[in-house]
């Protein structure tokens, strides 16, 4: 969080995303289910990666919205631009967006045969 612009939003220091592995079979597919199934947790795919995301305030953040550690806020939070951010982006930041078991097993389901497909051509291809 950076800038007077800042003032009173907050919404960049109130999630966590973290890279992880794009699921390769249904054992890994059925632990990300496990994991969205917990409050606040979800997945999303941004430019072909795969990010787990948690929607929990940073211990930081004070009543009034501001950073108590502005000065020496973490290079991550410094490197956050204001341009194309969570309140001012025109885009939603991910391409993909999974809340729910549901979608992510209809996900699967549908990239999981397309690789079937592709694996089991039809006689004669
Ligand atoms: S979402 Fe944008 S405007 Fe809001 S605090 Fe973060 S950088 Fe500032
Ligand atoms: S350290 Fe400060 S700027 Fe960084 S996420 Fe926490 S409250 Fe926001």
């Amino acid at each position: 969080m950076v800038m007077s612009q800042c003032a009173k939003c907050s919404k960049c220091c109130r999630n966590v995303s973290i890279e992880v592995d794009e699921p390769s079979d249904d054992k890994e597919i059925d632990e990300y289910v496990w994991i969205i199934m917990h409050e606040n947790i979800r997945l999303y795919i941004e430019e072909d990666k795969w990010y787990l995301e948690i929607l929990t305030p940073c211990k930081m953040l004070e009543d009034d919205r501001q950073c108590s550690i502005y000065a020496d806020r973490p290079e991550v939070c410094r490197e956050y631009e204001t341009e194309n951010c969570l309140k001012n982006g025109d885009e939603d930041y991910f391409d993909v967006l999974f809340t729910n078991p549901g979608e992510l097993k209809a996900y699967w389901k549908e990239h999981y045969e397309d690789i079937e497909e592709d694996e089991n051509p039809s006689p004669g291809v």
